[in-house]
């Protein structure tokens, strides 16, 4: 494992006080943050890394699933010199993708609805068994249901804002080829679907850097991103657990 002496964080989606609309659910269940909060812990962090007499730009700070919210960090990272923005895209949103991915497809009807998310068993499906499939299957699932899809999100990076965020030094990593738990993917398709990620990742402009989907990967993963050629990859603790790999990075996520 890669030893940060400084907490990775990995952030979804903030919000400005009162979580409304879609963040009503993403915030209860911890995926969407209070931004002056967040703002706060990266102002530490930075001073953190000051005092510690870090290198410009050595501290990580990513940003998992698209989100259009991190465009709002722009200006603050610009100040805060000893952190690098991390984005990480799956190949689709690198293609210009704007969809939403199944479950905040899922959360997104919830809102519309007004339930909340204790209420997705009583569809018949749970969040768990939704990630454990590949995204056509978790789409397929909740065509079933009639969920709409949710093509064109406005709350999802635009090209040209994937473009603003690059040509302000953020760092653009892979989310993988397909957005669920990998733990259980046939091995084949798993280094064939690394190895498209990674390359459209390289062709995008990006790093050879891979943030697991869910944040779920085992050692045996981990040997076959890295033998693909990814030089970094990053987990979350609270669902990997702690995988000892060289170039496995932990991350909390910040809520
Ligand atoms: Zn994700």
């Amino acid at each position: 494992m890669l030893t940060t002496p400084l907490a990775v964080p990995c952030l979804h989606r903030v919000h400005s006080g009162h979580p409304m609309g879609s963040h009503r659910v993403h915030h209860s269940i911890g995926m969407s943050a209070e931004i002056t909060d967040i703002c706060r812990k990266l102002e530490n962090l930075n001073r953190e890394a000051n005092a510690l007499e870090f290198p410009d730009r050595s501290v990580l700070v990513t940003f998992d699933d698209g989100w259009v919210d991190s465009v709002q960090f722009v200006d603050l990272f610009k100040s805060l010199t000893k952190l690098q923005p991390v984005l990480f895209l799956t190949i689709n949103q690198l293609k210009g993708d704007t969809s939403l991915l199944p479950l905040p497809r899922l959360y997104a009807w919830c809102e519309s609805h007004s339930l909340d998310i204790s209420s997705i068993p009583t569809l018949g499906i749970t969040r768990e068994e939704l990630k454990s499939l590949p995204e056509n299957s978790q789409h397929a699932v909740l065509d079933s249901l009639n969920i709409p899809r949710v093509t064109n999100s406005s709350e999802i990076l635009q090209s040209e804002e994937i473009a603003i965020l690059i040509d302000a030094g953020w760092v653009i990593g892979s989310h993988a080829h397909d957005h669920h738990d990998l733990r259980f993917d046939d091995l084949n398709e798993l280094e064939k679907g690394l190895r498209e990620a990674l390359d459209e990742t390289t062709n995008a402009g990006g790093t050879p850097w891979l943030a697991w989907p869910e944040g779920r990967c085992s050692v045996e993963l981990c040997e076959i991103a890295s033998k693909v050629g990814f030089t970094r990859q990053f987990s979350l603790n609270v669902e990997a657990g702690i995988i000892e790999f060289p170039s496995l990075i932990h991350r909390e996520i910040w809520s």
